[in-house]
């Protein structure tokens, strides 16, 4: 039998700016802009997807820059107040240098498990970032408009950290339901993997004494697991009812289909599938470069054109 969840798809989150946001994602962190859309469902706003060469599932990062007018979340219980980007561990010295090298802000190297280093920093509306330097990363390296060369690169998605009250029901949900084996526990912090390897973790943070969470700029908005196909997506959200958590219907999204559900602990959880990916309505060769529309919004193409703000990529930002 399939497996029903293999790990993240991707996460998403509320950003500012367009033209920063693509600075900080595709320049300083060498990532490639794999899709240019609006949001499907409030198409005034971009929803970019960030991702490795070809945009595969477990390397996305998503954003909704929705301008800087817009009030600023906050860290917190009931959000996700980090997410983890996944290097080899070889390139701890290279990042160092390239971050104090773009006086970027950031705190100094830490370990957190034997073979398992991390750089903290934000990104330009204060989202938490990890930066995850991994003996067990394996994803093979790529270079996109030369920021930075392929055996450094971000490899994908490393790990989102949960901040909840308590990290019980949280994680039942996860073992019971979503195929994730709890595989280190301290007080703090509980890891669960679907598979134990890089962008298949979802840590959680007891936090009963940290101030609650706001959504808004530079939150986290939801993370998405993986499933296979249009069936084991069916079979997840049937096994998600039978737990007695609502879920929405199967959403388009294009590139996937998507189900959204909010956990017992308040945040967003997606479920979707694996393809048909971002090849579905642009080449390789050309993906992120047009502004893609679903069909419902073509006939609005002049008037959201105009809304959307116009931005520079590839950026010539963040390079050597
Ligand atoms: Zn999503």
């Amino acid at each position: 039998m399939k497996k029903l969840i293999t790990g993240i798809h991707h996460v998403t989150a509320v950003s500012g700016d367009a033209q920063e946001n693509i600075d900080f994602y595709t320049g300083l962190l060498g990532m490639r802009l794999v899709k240019k859309t609006v949001n499907f469902d409030d198409p005034k706003a971009y929803h970019f997807y960030f991702g490795d060469a070809t945009g595969t599932a477990g390397t996305i990062m998503t954003t909704f820059p929705y301008g800087k007018d817009l009030q600023k979340g906050r860290h917190g219980k009931g959000k996700i107040s980090t997410t983890a980007f996944s290097l080899p561990f070889s390139s701890v010295e290279y990042w160092e240098e390239r971050l104090t090298a773009f006086h970027i802000t950031f705190k100094p190297v830490q370990e957190r498990f034997p073979g398992e280093a991390f750089i903290y920093l934000e990104d330009d509306d204060g989202l938490g970032i990890e930066l995850v330097f991994t003996e067990k990363e394996e994803r093979a390296g790529y270079s996109f408009s030369g920021h930075i060369p392929p055996e450094h690169s971000i490899r994908g998605i490393h790990h989102v950290e949960l901040w909840l009250e308590s990290p019980e029901k949280t994680g039942a949900l996860l073992t019971k339901i979503l195929n994730h084996e709890l595989i280190h526990e301290s007080y703090h912090r509980q890891r669960y993997a679907a598979t134990d390897a890089p962008g298949h973790y979802i840590d959680i943070l007891r936090a009963p004494d940290a101030m609650k969470g706001l959504p808004g700029r530079g939150m986290v908005h939801h993370v998405a697991f993986a499933t296979p196909d249009g069936e084991t997506q069916q079979q997840i959200m049937e096994k998600i009812h039978e737990y007695g958590l609502n879920t929405t219907g199967i959403k388009d999204r294009n590139y996937f289909t998507s189900i959204y559900f909010n956990e017992p602990g308040g945040i967003i959880f997606e479920i979707a599938t694996e393809g048909p990916g971002f090849t579905a309505d642009e080449d390789l060769s050309t993906l992120g470069m047009e502004l893609k529309l679903p069909a419902q919004y073509e006939g609005r193409r002049a008037e959201l054109s105009k809304i959307l703000p116009t931005f520079n990529y590839p950026t010539e930002k963040f390079k050597k």
